[in-house]
């Protein structure tokens, strides 16, 4: 056997492992978008507004609305899919 043939045999039968493992990570991720649908807000750092620099004002981040919060990008896909 050449090392080019023994190669391309243990190329072909890692392909289904590394396949299910790469749906195996996929579902996890899925799942995880599902329990924890946000992450915190990219602009504002999850806090969902600014402070002025005196402290005592501030405005909504609009970005999130002043939620602080943003829709993880797993759970856009999926409301998309649901729709
Ligand atoms: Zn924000």
């Amino acid at each position: 056997m050449t090392p080019y043939a023994a190669a391309t045999a243990t190329d072909a039968s890692a392909t289904p492992i590394l396949l299910a493992i790469g749906l195996l990570v996929l579902v996890g991720y899925g799942v995880s978008c599902w329990i924890w649908p946000f992450r915190a807000c990219t602009r504002c750092d999850g806090a969902g507004k600014f402070r002025s620099p005196s402290g005592r004002t501030w405005r909504y981040c609009r970005r999130c609305g002043g939620k602080g919060a943003q829709l993880r990008l797993g759970r856009r896909i999926w409301n998309g899919l649901k729709r």
